[in-house]
């Protein structure tokens, strides 16, 4: 039987959110909930949460705006930026947020464990190397490439399906050719960034692979642009390891965002990446939760990566493009075309005839 590690501890719920605020406790507590319900802890190993060292943090992030995090954030409460606050157990909490994806990420790269899942807060994805923003304060999955890196991994790939595009992950690894980094976001849309024309810096050309739908998207546009772009482009990467960022704000009712995304289609989506790790890297994979703001597509979404993560392997069928709505069909194609001249172009999928 696989051995699946997860985190899932109340040091996540100590980022005390402010009154109203989207990204709060109960995201955290609505999936601990779910996944315990489908016996988690029957079907994997808690692993306890420890603190990012300095060193795993320093790879990532300015040495200038650790010192400043580590100055204001401890035991206060306050604001980064316009959306970005904390509380005074934020700094714990983020700390424990990155150490236990790195700690995740090394224990599958090791064979330790066999794949995880990490339900932290606060989320990482919009912090770049020396900025806060978007409810985030440290990049986890950036920290826990990096550490797999370190660990010997050669190439890391991070997959982020979050409605969001996870602009701090991207700027982090811009320029590096051994992190793929592959986003499928609402665009235009928050932060902004995430065009198909973003492909990687000059030393990374194509390891930065972006697909930009539009508002309205649904779960089969979705399982296109991994069949067509995302999947694609893990096979020509050959990673040693695959990190998922996963938000769930591109849920049907989610408050934050307007994609038309189940319960089901985050299903489709892990099943690809899992069928994708099995196929490439020996099945090692660790799902990493970023934004998500409906407490039904936390839950959901979450226990689907659960039951993805430990069934069997299976790839499910592609989606044809020809049955797309044009503006997905699009997206996709703006992707492919973007990357069509650069290192690691993505080889056009058969189907797509
Ligand atoms: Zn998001």
């Amino acid at each position: 039987m696989a051995k699946l590690g997860y985190v899932l501890d109340d040091i996540f719920v100590e980022h005390i959110a402010p009154s109203g605020h989207p990204e709060r406790p109960a995201r955290a507590e609505a999936i601990r909930d779910a996944l315990l319900a489908a016996g988690i802890a029957q079907r994997g190993s808690h692993i306890a949460p420890r603190p990012a060292t300095d060193e795993e943090l320093a790879r990532v992030h300015a040495a200038g705006y650790l010192d400043d995090l580590s100055r204001i954030v401890p035991g206060n409460s306050g604001w980064l930026d316009a959306d970005t606050y904390f509380s005074p157990g934020t700094w714990n909490a983020a700390r424990a947020a990155a150490g236990s994806v790195a700690e995740l990420a090394t224990s599958v790269l090791s064979g330790a464990l066999d794949e995880g899942i990490a339900v932290v807060r606060p989320p990482g994805h919009h912090a770049t190397r020396d900025h806060a923003m978007g409810f985030c304060l440290l990049n986890n999955v950036a920290v826990a490439a990096a550490a797999a890196r370190a660990a010997g991994a050669g190439k890391v790939a991070i997959v982020d399906w979050d409605v969001h595009h996870g602009n701090g992950t991207q700027d982090i690894f811009w320029d590096d050719p051994n992190v793929l980094y592959a986003s499928v976001h609402q665009f235009p849309y928050y932060p902004g960034t995430g065009a198909a024309s973003e492909i990687g810096g000059a030393h990374a050309k194509g390891a930065t692979v972006n697909v930009g739908l539009p508002a309205g998207s649904t779960d089969a546009d979705y399982a296109a642009v991994f069949d067509h772009v995302l999947v694609p482009a893990l096979v020509k990467f050959a990673p040693d390891l695959i990190l998922v960022s996963a938000g769930f704000d591109a849920f049907e009712h989610d408050p934050l965002a307007g994609m038309r995304v189940t319960r089901a289609g985050f299903g489709q989506m892990a099943k690809r990446l899992r069928a994708a790790a099995g196929a490439l890297c020996a099945g090692r994979i660790v799902a990493v939760l970023e934004g998500g703001y409906d407490l039904e597509g936390l839950a959901g979404g979450m226990t689907e990566v659960l039951s993805a993560f430990t069934a069997s392997a299976v790839m499910p069928a592609t989606v044809a493009l020809p049955q797309l709505d044009t503006l997905a069909r699009a997206a996709i194609d703006g992707t492919l075309a973007a990357h069509a001249d650069a290192g690691l172009a993505i080889p056009a999928a058969e189907s797509a005839a």
